[in-house]
C-alpha cells in the first residue's frame, strides 16, 4: 500500500500553524493522549500569570465586580457557540460527573411518573456509577443497551418507552471512539417525552455537535480535553432554554440564587442558567479555559472536523499496513465519519505495549481496560508527521518485542 508523505500532508494542512501556539518543549516527545488532557496553549500559561498577579495578588476580592462573577456565564457563552447551543444556555461549573448528577436528578424531578434512566455499556464509567448512584437515590432503574462487540454501539431504541423518565449517553465513546446518532435517538426518546441528556466530553472541539438542531434537552461536557482548559479544569453544562426555569438544582448554593449577597435566608433559583451554578467558582481554572476554547473557535469546528477525519484515516491506513500484520486490532470504527478523534488498538499485552510506547518509544497514548492503547489526535497541534513516526515506533517495539521487560501490573492512573 502506497501512502501519501506526511510531510506534504502537513505542508497543506490549513491548520498547521496552531502548532506554534501551545507549549512544546520537547519535540521529539509525540504525545497522543490530548484527549485526556490537552496541551497548554501559550496564552494559558500567561492568563495564569496574570489572573495570580493582577488578579488574586492586586485585585484581590474587588476581583468579582470585575469580571469573576459572570466568568462562568461568558465562558459558557463561548463553549455554545461550539455545540450549536445559544450563549445563554451553556454555563461552566464543577466538574462533568457532578453536572451530569445535577442535570440528571433535575431530568427525574421533572419526570416523577417515569421509572426508567436509559443508558448503554460504551457510557463513561463514572457516567454510569452518577446514574446508578441516582437511581438508588431516587427509586429509579438503569437500564443498559449493550454493544454487540465493544466497538460499535448497541441498539437502544428498543429499550425506550413510556416508562423512559431519560435517556443519557456519550456522543463519542471514550473507549471505541463511536460517534453516536445524536438527532435520530433523540428524536425517538422525545417521541415518547423522555429527556435527552448527551455528554459531550470526547466530542466537544473536535466533532462537531448541533445541540438545537438535534432537539437535545440537556447536556454536559469535560474542558480538559480537546479544548485543553487545564489539568481537572471545571466542565459545562447545558439546558435548553425553554425548559430552564421548569428544573430545579438538586444542589441549591448561594451561587445559583436569585440575588446571592442579599444573604436571604430562603432559597430563590436564579431565572437564568445561573441556578445551575452552586457554590464559588474556581477563578484560576475557570480564566484558564477560555485560550483553548478561543483556538478552538478561531480554528473553525468545519476545519478541526476535516482534519481530524484525514488523521485518524492516516492512521488507520498504517495500521493497516505496519501493524495489523504484528497482530495489532483496530478497536474503533474503520469508517472515519464514525468515529471522533481518537483511535483504540488492541493488543493482547496491551498494558505492556503502552508502557514500552511511553518510556522506550517516548510516545504519549494512555490505556484504557482489557487492551486498548488509545491515539488521540488533536487537530490544532498533531501532525501527520507524527502520527507516521509514531507508528514507525509502535512497529519497531512489536518487532523486537521490548515491551515484555515490562511487568503486566498496572499503574495507578493509566
Ligand atoms: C473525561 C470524561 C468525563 C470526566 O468526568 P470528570 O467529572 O471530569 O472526572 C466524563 N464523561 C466522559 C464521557 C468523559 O470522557
Amino acid at each position: 500500500m502506497t501512502l501519501p508523505d506526511p510531510a506534504q500532508l502537513d505542508a497543506a494542512d490549513p491548520l498547521r500553524e496552531f502548532r506554534s501556539r501551545f507549549f512544546i518543549d520537547d519535540p521529539d516527545l509525540i504525545y497522543l493522549d490530548g484527549n485526556s488532557l490537552g496541551r497548554m496553549p501559550l496564552a494559558a500559561c500567561e492568563i495564569l500569570h496574570r489572573q495570580a498577579e493582577d488578579g488574586w495578588g492586586s485585585r484581590l476580592v474587588r476581583g468579582w465586580n470585575e469580571g469573576w462573577f459572570d466568568l462562568p456565564a461568558r465562558l459558557g457563552a463561548k463553549i455554545a457557540s461550539l455545540i450549536g447551543a445559544e450563549p445563554d444556555e451553556v454555563v461552566v461549573a464543577d466538574s462533568t460527573s457532578v453536572n451530569l448528577f445535577k442535570l440528571a436528578a433535575a431530568a427525574l424531578e421533572f419526570q416523577s411518573g417515569r421509572s426508567q434512566i436509559v443508558s448503554d455499556d460504551l457510557n463513561f464509567p463514572s457516567d454510569l456509577y452518577v446514574l446508578q448512584g441516582l437511581a438508588q437515590t431516587a427509586g429509579r432503574k438503569v437500564v443498559m443497551a449493550r454493544s454487540p462487540d465493544g466497538i460499535e454501539p448497541g441498539d437502544v431504541e428498543p429499550l425506550i418507552g413510556g416508562e423512559t423518565a431519560l435517556l443519557t449517553l456519550s456522543h463519542t465513546a471514550f473507549k471505541s471512539g463511536a460517534i453516536r446518532d445524536m438527532a435520530a435517538i433523540s428524536a425517538a426518546a422525545r417521541s415518547v417525552g423522555a429527556l435527552t441528556l448527551w455528554d459531550l466530553s470526547h466530542s466537544v472541539g473536535a466533532v462537531p455537535v448541533d445541540l438545537s438542531g438535534s432537539g437535545i434537552d440537556l447536556a454536559i461536557g469535560c474542558t480538559y480535553k480537546y479544548l485543553s482548559g487545564g489539568p481537572g479544569a471545571p466542565a459545562f453544562l447545558y439546558v435548553r432554554r425553554d425548559l430552564q426555569e421548569r428544573l430545579r438544582n438538586p444542589i441549591a448554593g448561594w451561587f445559583g440564587q436569585a440575588r446571592p449577597f442579599a444573604f436571604e435566608l430562603k432559597y430563590e433559583p436564579a431565572s437564568s442558567l445561573r441556578r445551575f451554578q452552586t457554590g464559588t467558582p474556581p477563578i484560576l481554572s475557570l480564566a484558564a479555559i477560555e485560550p483553548g476554547v478561543d483556538l478552538v473557535i478561531e480554528g473553525g469546528m468545519d476545519r478541526i472536523r476535516e482534519k481530524s477525519m484525514l488523521l485518524t484515516g492516516f492512521l488507520a491506513d498504517l495500521w493497516e499496513r505496519d501493524l495489523r500484520p504484528l497482530g495489532v486490532a483496530l478497536n474503533s470504527p474503520l469508517d472515519a465519519a464514525r468515529r471522533g478523534s481518537h483511535i483504540s488498538f488492541g493488543h493482547p499485552d496491551g498494558w505492556r505495549v503502552d508502557r514500552a510506547l511511553i518510556e522506550d518509544a517516548r510516545v504519549i497514548p494512555d490505556f484504557r481496560e482489557p487492551d486498548n492503547i488509545r491515539f488521540g489526535l488533536s487537530p490544532l497541534y498533531t501532525t501527520f508527521t507524527e502520527v507516521d513516526e509514531a507508528v514507525r515506533r509502535f512497529r519497531e517495539l512489536l518487532e523486537q518485542r521490548t515491551y515484555e521487560k515490562y511487568p503486566p501490573a498496572r499503574a495507578e492512573v493509566t
